[in-house]
């Protein structure tokens, strides 16, 4: 097995720039039945930064914004990148990214270290933005690479699942008729997945009326990160 360098580990977190080398590795995970196929990171890496599958509907082009490196412990199954994100190329860049770090108990330097964890949006690029927020992931994206992607982050022991797009994916038949019960629910997905809603300040109403989340939830998902970021090889 290659060992990714630190440099090149965060040569994957910001698209568009040269590529860094890693290996290929197989999921641990169980809670998908799908077949994984395994390609190195590396070259995976490069022809997603060279895909332009959606790019008619993309309002500023295509610009894929991920991380992800071999030894990642921790995949964060996020929705689709904001303006904000687009424009830095840095993923979760933006207030959805700090409320984040904040409900996992992380710092910016491990959030973006690669070698801990890998962010991997059901699309890569900025989708637009309609009347009401966001546009959804372009359903492209999931479709030409997902699978591709988890099937190279072998070492993942903990994928946490934000969003309904993310849910409705990576849980399947599992998932309960809201987000809410998905979210209230999350003893049934441990100790691997974790579901969880959008940090975005969008969000901010659902909170309130679940303080449930933040109260009991929120410092078992951080004791868990700290004990699978502890246990990184
Ligand atoms: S959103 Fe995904 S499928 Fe569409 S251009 Fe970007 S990387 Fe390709």
């Amino acid at each position: 097995m290659v060992q990714s360098t630190p440099a090149t580990q965060f040569s994957l977190v910001i698209t568009n720039l040269t590529p860094g080398a890693t290996d290929v590795v197989l999921p641990q995970q169980s809670f998908k039945s799908r077949p994984m196929i395994s390609q190195p990171l590396e070259s995976l890496g490069q022809e997603i930064r060279a895909c332009t599958l959606c790019a008619a509907h993309l309002p500023l082009g295509p610009r894929p914004v991920f991380q992800m490196g071999s030894t990642a412990r921790i995949l964060i199954a996020g929705q689709a990148p904001g303006r904000r994100v687009h424009e830095t190329g840095i993923p979760f860049n933006d207030p959805s990214g700090d409320r984040l770090r904040l409900w996992l108990g992380v710092d910016r330097e491990t959030f973006y270290d690669p070698s801990r964890m890998a962010i991997v949006p059901m699309g890569f690029c900025y989708p637009g933005t309609g009347s009401s927020g966001d546009l959804p992931p372009r359903p492209e994206c999931a479709e030409a690479w997902r699978e591709r992607v988890l099937g190279g982050l072998k070492k993942v022991a903990l994928t946490l699942v934000i969003g309904q797009y993310a849910l409705d994916w990576h849980l399947r038949e599992r998932n309960r008729e809201t987000l809410t019960d998905t979210v209230r629910a999350w003893r049934e997905f441990q100790p691997t997945v974790w579901p969880l809603p959008h940090p975005s300040p969008r969000n901010n109403l659902w909170l309130k009326k679940n303080p449930w989340f933040e109260q009991e939830i929120l410092p078992e998902l951080r004791r868990q990160v700290s004990a699978v970021l502890k246990s990184s090889p």
